[in-house]
């Protein structure tokens, strides 16, 4: 197949890429070496935030937040499960509400609609929070929907408009040609060709850009969420901490997901050396305890199944969202640190401008892949 433009990864930045790619006109193939959707895009708690993000991402969740999402139902034609409502980032202590008060200031000054209120005041927008709770950052703006109806919506819409996809296709290596990037090569040994290639591969993008001389410092963390049976409408927020160790929400069906991490899972022996990305046996019961911590009205009810999936987490905790101006053709978006998701409609937007060289919707001088080298 003669592509325009390969993009390496089906999640939700692979696919809201080949989406918005195709609707200009470009013919796309998406390589996926598992099955679509099956990184942290559909295992993720749902977040759609502005709030506690670094300055740098920011403009790309207010832009999606303002212009992509609201219309997602529409534009994707599957009800995406998005709630404007609000989110409640939730402090215990003092040290908590001074990490949470230089966030907000910073979002603040950012132009961010986003404020310090008291415990008593996130008591008022989320009546079944614990006492323990003493203030809160809120964000009115934020959100969340279903991952995986989302991830999967911009895979058949980018179907519908002709994408090609390809699962169970490793790639290997980079191949340039003339120092164009212009092809990829499988494990399997299966060569495929276009004019442009994108790594939207998470975790494994820093294993294929070395093969072509760049490095985009990464690492991997576990983290992971779990879902209560479903449970009377209570409210629609988004919930998050100070710390990010505790996160979730009340589903549309009912049930509540939350996540979060024990901090231990990356020293669990199962998990130094697999590629799997399984529960450990203590993150559960962290997640457990935040539930009672923060919403003791629900410690009884019954948890109906967990998961885990992997962070690709960047050296500076920001994504790399770029095109390699040394080696033409290629463009990288990876490094999501845990926070992709509500970005990855204002993603793939931008991927297609920079593949066609339009301007992009927002600036991204602050995400480039190069940040990290040396500097003479
Ligand atoms: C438990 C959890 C909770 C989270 N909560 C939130 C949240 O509330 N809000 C939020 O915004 N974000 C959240 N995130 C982060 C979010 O899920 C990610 O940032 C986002 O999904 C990144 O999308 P992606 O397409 O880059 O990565 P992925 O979905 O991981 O997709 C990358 C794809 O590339 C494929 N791939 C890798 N190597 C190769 C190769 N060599 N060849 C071919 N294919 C390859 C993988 O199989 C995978 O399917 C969470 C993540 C997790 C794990």
């Amino acid at each position: 197949m003669n592509a325009d433009v390969i993009i390496i990864g089906g999640g939700i930045i692979g696919n809201s890429s080949a989406y918005y790619l195709a609707k200009k006109g470009l013919k796309c193939l998406v390589l996926e070496q598992t099955m679509i959707g099956n990184g942290g895009s559909s295992r993720n708690g749902g977040g759609v935030r502005q709030s506690a993000r670094d300055v740098r991402e920011l403009p790309i969740a207010m832009y999606a937040i303002k212009n992509l999402w609201p219309n997602l139902n529409e534009e994707l034609g599957v009800d995406v499960e998005y709630h404007q409502d609000g989110n409640l980032r939730l402090g215990k202590t003092p040290a908590h509400l001074e990490t949470l008060k230089k966030l907000t200031q910073k979002s603040q000054a950012a132009g961010l609609d986003v404020k310090m209120i008291t415990g008593d005041e996130a008591r008022e927008i989320c009546p079944y929070m614990s006492q323990e709770v003493i203030g809160a950052s809120w964000c009115p703006t934020d959100g969340h929907a279903n991952p995986m109806i989302t991830t999967l919506a911009f895979y058949r819409r980018a179907l519908q408009l002709g994408v090609h996809f390809i699962t169970g296709e490793k790639i290997t290596k980079i191949e340039l040609h003339c120092g164009k990037a212009r092809a990829v090569v499988t494990d399997a040994g299966n060569t495929y060709e276009a004019e442009n290639i994108i790594v939207a591969a998470g975790y494994g993008s820093r294993a294929i850009l070395n093969t072509v001389g760049i490095d985009v410092p990464l690492y991997r963390m576990l983290n992971e969420c779990l879902v209560t049976e479903v449970q009377p409408p209570m409210f629609w927020q988004m919930l998050g901490t100070a710390e990010a160790d505790f996160y979730g929400h009340q589903t549309k069906h009912g049930s509540f997901a939350f996540g979060g991490s024990s901090g231990l899972e990356n020293y669990h022996k199962n998990h130094k050396e697999s590629d799997s990305a399984k529960s450990t046996s203590m993150t559960a019961e962290s997640i457990c305890r935040g539930i009672m911590k923060y919403f003791p009205v629900l410690a009884d009810a019954k948890i109906v199944r967990h998961w885990a999936g992997w962070l690709d987490i960047s050296a500076d905790q920001v994504p790399i969202i770029d095109k390699v101006n040394e080696i033409p053709g290629l463009f990288i978006a990876c490094g999501f640190t845990g926070h992709g998701f509500g970005i990855g409609p204002g993603v793939g937007t931008i991927m297609s401008e920079l593949v066609t060289g339009e301007p992009t919707c927002v600036r991204i001088d602050a995400l480039k892949y190069d940040r990290f080298c040396a500097k003479a």
